[in-house]
């Protein structure tokens, strides 16, 4: 295993990597003011403070990251990331506004009303071994808390695209590792050796698949080579983190493309294994069309600035293995309600072991999934409870996805849609009416298989 640290020569031209490729890191690039596009009307109010704030306190400011590169592309940043030498305790003494936060990496945020601007002092290499503050185990770090120049804050972040940094104090863009190349040949490239950066953090594999649908840029071959062997590391990053990550993956907007390439580089069984081996079956179309159609609305929503919820997402994503689990009580002679409750606390327990889910959004998702077999049935004189129910919306998008997809509830759907669009009068013509001997029947169609 290589040392960054001793990859570097303080001054002369610095090898970064030494296999497929010559990635040296010498002297920055500068692109002047003159030569760059991003202006600073478009660069949040809150960042600019910061960026001003810590330049006139004599630390070095820039913008960096995701806020850099999509300003360069001309597209409109989440967020704004700043570096700084300034130390977290430096930075708070500046704003009055400002939470250190972090374990693995502190870093300070700063708020302005909603926007939180997030400062992070220039981090130093990670090495192989050593002290408590800069650790890797088995090649991934596991700490890495060590300040650094602005060259080492270069070369531990991940892709060339999101390594410019924007000066506060002259307007340049920084660039030392080709960044600027790799926007204008919409490339996406690992900074230094592509399998030791995988190694250091697999999530690197995620935030590549991520942009390359997002940003609909290429992946250069020696970044992608070795992606899907390194998405096997995943199953080493604690489940919390891979939830941030999931969301970021399937709650910005291009959530169908993005799945797309994780179930092209193999990698999506890593984080939702159960629902990765359904998806393989050549008979699962259903199940196929319905994570489609999922984060297809699940984009669309976003689009239309709706709000989206990770427990509808993980309710269809978690679909086919909870339908095949229930299924296969039922044929063992539990009744449906029953099922839909053990399948849903069984399956969603087996996936938190990879990627987790909240408890405050797991519980709403196994509602939806318990109230699909009532809103399948139930025509009767529950009908009204069950509309007024907190999670009745929700499950009734999730019937009409179900339904979409090709299951067999569209009438059950269509029954629904009409049933919420009536009135008082029309709702009551729809119920069915209580007939005799229904109490038989009922139990009978209990055990009746709901899909
Ligand atoms: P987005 O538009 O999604 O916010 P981003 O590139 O800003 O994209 P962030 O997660 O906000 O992504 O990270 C900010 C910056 O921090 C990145 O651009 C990158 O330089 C660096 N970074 C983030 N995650 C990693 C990582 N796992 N390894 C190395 N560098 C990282
Ligand atoms: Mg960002």
């Amino acid at each position: 295993m290589v040392l960054y640290a001793a990859l570097f020569d303080a001054h002369n031209s610095k090898k970064l990597c030494s296999q497929d490729r010559d990635c040296t890191i010498g002297e920055p690039h500068i692109i002047p003011r003159s030569a760059h596009n991003i202006s600073r009307s478009n660069i949040s109010s809150g960042a600019l403070k910061v960026l001003y704030t810590l330049n006139k306190a004599g630390y070095e400011a820039y913008l960096v990251g995701g806020g850099v590169r999509d300003l360069l592309l001309e597209a409109i940043p989440k967020d704004f990331d700043v570096a700084t030498n300034a130390h977290p305790e430096e930075i708070r003494k500046l704003f009055r506004n400002c939470r250190l936060i972090g374990r693995r990496f502190r870093l300070a945020h700063v708020r302005f009303g909603r926007e939180v601007v997030e400062v992070a002092t220039f981090r130093g290499a990670a090495a192989d071994v050593g002290d408590e503050d800069h650790l890797k185990i088995n090649g991934r770090i596991v700490r890495d808390n060590v300040y650094g120049t602005l060259e080492e804050d270069a070369v531990r972040r991940d892709f060339s695209i999101n390594c410019l940094y924007y000066n506060i104090a002259n307007f340049s863009v920084v660039d030392f590792t080709g960044g600027m190349d790799d926007l204008k040949s919409r490339t996406l490239r690992l900074i230094g050796d592509p399998e030791t950066r995988y190694r250091e953090d697999p999530v690197r594999t995620l935030r590549a698949l991520r942009f390359a649908a997002k940003l609909g840029f290429r992946i250069d071959p020696a970044s992608e080579g070795p992606l899907a062997r390194a998405a096997a590391d995943l199953e080493n990053i604690p489940p919390a983190r891979l939830f941030e990550e999931v969301l970021k993956l399937f709650m910005e907007g291009c959530s169908w493309k993005t799945f797309e390439l994780l179930r092209r580089y193999g990698v999506f069984g890593h984080l939702f294994p159960e629902t990765g081996a359904c998806l393989d079956d050549d008979e699962a179309d259903v199940a196929r069309r319905m994570v489609e159609r999922a984060l297809e609305n699940t984009d669309s929503r976003i689009a239309q600035g709706k709000p989206v919820t990770p427990a509808f997402l993980f309710a269809a994503l978690l679909w086919e293995p909870l339908r095949q689990d229930v299924e296969a009580m039922i044929a063992r002679g539990m009744p449906a309600f029953q099922a839909y409750d053990l399948a849903g606390l069984d399956v969603i327990a087996r996936q938190v072991e990879h990627v987790a889910l909240p408890k405050r959004f797991s519980v709403i998702t196994r509602e939806i999934w318990e109230m699909q077999p009532r809103l399948e049935r139930q025509r009767g004189a529950r009908a009204k409870q069950i509309l007024s129910r907190a999670r009745f919306r929700a499950a009734y998008d999730f019937l009409l996805l179900r339904a979409e997809a090709g299951e067999p509830v569209a009438e059950a759907a269509e029954w629904w849609t009409r049933f919420q669009e009536g009135d008082e009068v029309e709702q009551n013509s729809m119920l069915e009416k209580p007939k005799r001997g229904r109490r038989r029947r009922r139990r009978r169609s209990k055990r009746r298989v709901t899909q």
